[in-house]
This record gives C-alpha cells, structure tokens and sequence, in this order.
C-alpha cells in the first residue's frame, strides 16, 4: 500500500487538552484511493516507563519534516511501516518524534490497510495478532469504572469545610464487570447499575455531591475506599445483578519511595500490610481483579500478592487477576521480566505507552503464548476514536477497559464493540 499524502491536525481531548488526529490518503496496487483517520489518547496516572509523549505543536512541526519519507513507497505490512517510523525517530523511547505523532500514524495506516482490502478493522487485527479463536466464543468484557479516586478526581474545596475531605479516594478505579457471555446483555446490566448507583449515591450524600471524574466514574465526599465499594456491592446484591467487582489502585500514585511505603486513609502501610489490605478486599467483596496494586518498580511485591492469592496455581480461566499497568507500560521487556518474575497474570494494554501498533501486538502474543491475560484500555484523557475496540475484539482480549458508561468518549468504544458483537452474531 502506498500512502499518496498524510496530514496532522491538533485536536481537543476530553479534558480539553490538545492532541493528535492523523489524516492519510492512501492507496492499494490499482484500487480507489481511501481516506483514514486516527487520533491518540493522553494518560495521566502515567508509568515512568512510557514511551515519550510530545508537545502537540512540536509534533506538527516534526511531521512536516518527516512526511516525505514515507510517501510513495510500496509498504507490503504493518510491520514495515511502523519499522520506518521507529527508524527515523532513532531513539530508545520515541523522544525525537513523539509517541503520540508515531501512534496516530501507526493506527491511521492499520485503518487504511484494512479499509483498502474492505475488510472489518477488527478482521485485520485479529490476523495481525494471529488470534485463532472464533470472535464470539470468547468475547472481551467491559470493564466499567464506575467510582473514580486517584489521579483521576478533583475534589472541591468546600468539602474540605463540609465534609472534612480534601482529597479523592485513593483507590483509582472502581469497577463493575458483567459476568454474562453476551455482550449487549452485559452492556445493558452495566447501564442500568451505572444509573441506579447515581441515584443510591444522590440519596446518600446529595445530588449536589455526585460529581463526576475524568472516566466518568462518580466522584462523591466517600469517607473510605470500603465506604464506595460497600454502597457497590450492596446495590449489586439487592438487584441480583450478574456483576464482579474490579480495582484499580494505581499504587504509584500514593507511594513513597524513599521508606517503601503506601498512605492508604491517611495511615502508612508497608508493602506486606497493603498486601494484607488487598486480600482482606478480595475475601470481602466479589472483586475479580486488581490492577496495579504496588508501585511502578514492585515485580517482587506484586509475585509475592499474586502468589498469596493463589493465582499462580490456577489455570488461565483463573477467576481472579492481578493486572500489571504501570509495571509493564505494554513494553516487550517489561512484560518479559513481569512474566519470569511471575508478577501477575494480566497485562492492560495501551496503545500510546508503546507508540506502535506492531510493537503492541507483539506484546498481545507475548502475553498470550505465556498464559497471560489481556485487558485493553483506554487513557483517562480520551478522543472519540474507537480503535481499542476493534483491538481488544481483534485480539481475542480478556477485557476492553473504556471508563463508565457515562460520556460519549467512553461510550464510542463500548458502542463498538456491541456492533463488532453483533456483527460476528449474525445468524445467516
Ligand atoms: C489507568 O491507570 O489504567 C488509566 C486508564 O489511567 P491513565 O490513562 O491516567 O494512566
Ligand atoms: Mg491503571
């Protein structure tokens, strides 16, 4: 496929920051010309191990200088492609040309390939990821995060008068996951629990103290991290709803370096006491998994959780998962140290940590091949591009992890997937 022309434009994310949508027009052997588009998501709660994100601006300049290197030439795959981009940014973390500029055009060049061959997004991934499942027998759930803390919140500064609260939950993600095998099904439940937690949460503490966080989670003046899941697992059980509970701690963010330890509700708590913390969670409440729940640089505190928690003893179908994000950055020789040091037993899959499709697939198979699960994400700062969706259907993933079901940048995803659901449910 040859790219004919290639522009960058500066977007709004959802947090109103500025972003990457890349345009290409570009073309197969004596076929139409196709048109495709790809725009890149911003973290917040960000590993130390990403790859480079640049300035916007800077990265507009940066493609003019670079777009003559790769029109023209007959690319024969993706991997070609993001090869070329990889070699002319020449650097360890993508530093000189950005991940960001490199992912969007990562990413607008998978949506011409497919688009040019008229085949579904998702089709082209799940060949490129060479997934051999049937799409439907075992499609990705939604993971919704329906209560945010961490990073992810601001608190106002009357509740520190009114409540005594200053700050947001510790615990960055709350999460429901639908245990139904039908997607629309597990969609619906997910909806309708999103909707009836915001109103238990209005009688509880007032609709003028519902707000919401940056994945369109509920943000309200909880007193505990127990506090919000006791409210979710009640609610749960009341209704009989087919749901599990999911964290994300993103332990990072409240960790000290310089003692190895972690403020937790304003007490400090050695690795082995947050351990002890974690498990007392999963005996209490129907918690499935728990992603990131030691800082950055733990691999040893998180095999030693994982290992408590039995997870290394059971099989892949294992029905609770430690989840390296921060760990592992969806870098190839992270994971590689996370799985020998047997560090989890999920890996959560960011496009822009990495900065390339194919390096992202190489991570997919690498997590596969070593039994390891695969929940792909969205960014706390998102576009309306619904690209993980077809990655996590594609790729066969465990979970598509795309916020609450709240605001349309999140919505964009889960929409998709109902439709790839639908589309590989067609019954003639
Ligand atoms: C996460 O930590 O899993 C997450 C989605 O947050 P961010 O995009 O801020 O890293
Ligand atoms: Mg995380």
């Amino acid at each position: 496929m040859q790219i004919i022309d290639g522009q960058i434009k500066i977007i709004k994310d959802s947090r109103g920051n500025n972003t990457l949508e890349a345009h290409l027009l570009a073309k197969e052997g004596d076929g139409k010309n196709v048109v495709a588009l790809a725009s890149v998501p911003a973290g917040k709660s960000t590993g130390a191990h990403e790859a480079f994100v640049l300035d916007p601006k800077k990265a507009f300049d940066k493609f003019s200088e670079i777009k003559n290197n790769f029109l023209k030439i007959n690319f024969r795959d993706q991997r070609e492609f993001d090869s070329l981009l990889i070699a002319l940014d020449g650097t360890q973390n993508k530093s000189n040309l950005g991940a960001n500029l490199i992912l969007s055009l990562s990413l607008a060049f998978a949506r011409a390939w497919s688009k040019s061959r008229g085949i579904e997004l998702y089709r082209y991934l799940k060949d490129l990821s060479d997934n051999q499942k049937k799409l439907f027998e075992d499609f990705p759930r939604p993971l919704f995060n329906v209560v945010n803390g961490g990073a992810h919140v601001e608190i106002p500064q009357s509740w520190d008068k009114k409540f005594g609260i200053k700050k947001g939950l510790d615990l960055q993600e709350f999460q429901v996951i639908p245990t139904v095998k039908d997607f629309g099904i597990g969609l619906s439940v997910g909806q309708e629990f999103y909707k009836k937690l915001g109103k238990e949460l209005s009688k509880i503490y007032d609709k003028e103290n519902v707000l919401l966080g940056d994945e369109a989670g509920y943000v309200c003046p909880f007193k505990t991290n127990e506090e919000a899941l006791e409210i979710m697992q009640e609610l749960i059980n009341r209704h009989l709803y087919p749901l599990k509970i999911g964290l994300d701690a993103a332990a990072s963010q409240f960790y000290s370096k310089e003692n190895d330890l972690y403020t937790i509700e304003k007490s400090q708590m050695t690795p082995e006491e947050i351990s002890v913390f974690y498990s007392d969670l999963f005996d209490r409440y129907e918690l499935i998994s728990l992603e990131d729940p030691f800082d950055e640089e733990s691999f040893d505190d998180f095999h030693r959780l994982s290992d408590e928690l039995l997870i290394q003893k059971t099989s892949n179908q294992s029905k609770k998962l430690i989840i390296t994000d921060d760990l592992t950055t969806t870098n190839p020789q992270r994971l590689k140290e996370a799985i020998e040091k047997k560090s989890g037993n999920a890996i959560l899959i960011k496009l822009n940590q990495i900065g390339t499709l194919s390096e992202t697939i190489d991570v997919i198979k690498m997590a596969r091949e070593n039994n390891w699960q695969q929940v792909v994400s969205h960014r706390s700062g998102e576009t309306m591009d619904s690209f993980i969706a077809d990655l996590a259907a594609g790729s066969g993933a465990w979970g598509l992890k795309s916020g609450a079901p709240g605001k349309p940048e999140r919505m964009a995803k889960y929409s998709r997937m109902l439709e790839i659901w639908k589309k590989e449910n067609v019954v003639f």
